[in-house]
């Protein structure tokens, strides 16, 4: 079967260009443009949400929730390039998606069961019937629940088999009880083997318990995350599912993510001419406010959130400072770390620049001015702002956890491997070891330092080989499923 042409839908809650918080959109506006250059007929559906202004018209159909219809309108766009055409359809609906911002509402739980709803509602009205769909993260977890509840008995629907993505664990979709009713299932679902989770129902255990194949998106993540230490109450049912899990590495899009090419940067180059790199540094001080100067510049582009290290950063800022380099942060997140680092501002002015927002053409020029990149993650399923710094030579200094551990490769001094830096313990004091230890390479020497950037910039992270090893994923969640109907005829 490996060579066949695979129709593949791929459902995700935000997509690079349309909407994006964090990593998954990265993944979900690339990895199916990769997928279709590969020659599967791959097509993407996201919630249209109200920033999306894209999207022709292209049909609506009553979504049955909790006894009384919604509309589930359609509209439909392209991702298109010189080797791919991904179609991709908005579902549309006022109420729940005209919204300022993605998430974060009262109402989530309704939210997404809409969408789950309304994206299988759909695929007989696009006249589309995919041999997979690829499920990410809690908002599409009621979808293999779906298909293989309502839908099972489904002539339609009965042949599609799942694949369902943990981006991150930490996040389940936790509801009240009565979002059974909801659902449209019947107290007989909350039990512990299916969708209770400590006294309300979890959609990410939906994903986990139904789909016929789960992966995440790097192998050390796949194993941690069935630790107690890692799998946030839910390294039980991935035991469980062992046999059934993989660890697939994330890529990014290298067309995107090119400063060769880069139209957002302030100079372009490659590892041909890498020495160019510096003019993105003096533009980015510039930009930033900072005085232009030949010390080391250390950026973190990150959600403000507990998960990324941030306070191991601001628990060495004054060491850090000490050691007379300059540093940018482009994030936001929660309060409390938007206050740090605004009066970490104030504290070292001549050294800090701070950006709390979100802001895709910053992120780049900070990707290509940066020399070093910090990424002292607690956890991390893949991560992806290491793997962008790799791209544009900025050395990543990282806690080796989850993806950081598959990806980052410390460097030896002896042999002249590795492309970043990395250290072991969730310690502040081992953070600033290694940026001491990195510090020491950049000022000493510099022809060491120029080997780690080429080695950086060699890494390669583009999704093909990543890309085949989903396409084979999908093969075994279609053979999976396939083999469960015919046990039960
Ligand atoms: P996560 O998915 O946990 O947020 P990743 O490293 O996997 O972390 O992906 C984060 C993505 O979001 C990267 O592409 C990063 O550059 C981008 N990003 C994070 N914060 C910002 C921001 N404030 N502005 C622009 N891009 C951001």
């Amino acid at each position: 079967m490996s060579d066949k042409r695979l129709k593949i839908l791929f459902a995700s809650s935000e997509v690079s260009p349309y909407a994006k918080t964090g990593g998954l959109a990265d993944v979900a506006g690339s990895l199916p443009k990769a997928l279709a250059a590969m020659g599967h007929d791959v097509r993407v559906v996201l919630p249209k949400y109200k920033q999306i202004n894209v999207g022709n018209y292209l049909t609506d159909f009553p979504v049955e929730i909790d006894h009384h219809l919604e509309t589930g309108i359609i509209r439909e766009t392209k991702l298109t390039g010189k080797d791919y055409e991904v179609p991709v359809y908005f579902i549309d609906n006022y109420k729940y998606f005209y919204r300022d911002g993605i998430y974060g509402f009262d109402d989530e739980a309704e939210r997404y069961n809409f969408f789950c709803k309304a994206v299988l509602g759909m695929l007989p009205r696009i006249d589309f019937q995919p041999h997979v769909i690829h499920c990410n993260d809690w908002q599409c977890g009621l979808i293999p629940l779906s298909l293989k509840t309502k839908y099972v008995d489904n002539i339609f629907y009965q042949k599609i088999g799942t694949v369902f993505t943990i981006h991150n664990l930490q996040y389940q979709g936790i509801f009240p009880r009565n979002t059974l009713r909801l659902i449209g299932l019947g107290d007989e679902y909350f039990t512990p083997e299916r969708l209770e989770f400590y006294g309300n129902v979890s959609f990410i255990k939906a994903g986990l318990l139904y789909a016929d194949i789960i992966n995440t998106v790097s192998n050390n993540y796949a194993l941690e995350i069935q630790t107690p230490e890692f799998g946030e109450r839910l390294d039980g049912l991935l035991r469980k599912r062992a046999q059934d899990l993989y660890g697939i590495v994330n890529g990014i899009d290298y067309e995107e993510f090119d400063p060769a090419n880069d139209p957002f940067i302030y100079q372009k180059y490659s590892i041909e001419t890498i020495d160019l790199k510096k003019k993105n540094k003096s533009g980015l001080q510039k930009e930033m406010d900072l005085p232009i100067e030949d010390k080391p510049l250390i950026a973190v582009v990150s959600r403000l959130v507990d998960q990324k290290g941030l306070d191991l950063i601001s628990g060495i800022f004054e060491q850090m400072m000490g050691c007379g380099v300059q540093f940018v942060l482009l994030g936001t997140g929660s309060d409390y770390y938007q206050k740090l680092f605004l009066e970490l501002k104030v504290k070292y002015p001549k050294q800090t620049a701070i950006y709390l927002g979100f802001n895709p053409d910053l992120a780049k020029k900070i990707y290509a001015g940066a020399d070093m990149f910090l990424m002292p993650s607690r956890f991390e399923p893949c991560g992806l702002g290491q793997l962008v710094s790799l791209r544009y030579g900025t050395i990543p200094i990282v806690r080796a956890v989850g993806g950081l551990a598959d990806t980052i490769q410390d460097y030896d001094e002896k042999t002249g491997k590795g492309n970043g830096f990395s250290f072991g313990p969730y310690d502040k004091t081992a953070l600033l070891e290694t940026i001491k230890r990195a510090l020491r390479i950049y000022s000493e020497h510099p022809d060491r330092w120029r080997r780690i950037m080429v080695n950086a910039m060699k890494s390669d992270f583009s999704w093909g080989r990543s890309a085949e090893e989903y396409a084979q994923l999908y093969e075994k969640a279609i053979h999976k499923n396939l083999s469960t109907i015919y046990r039960a005829v």
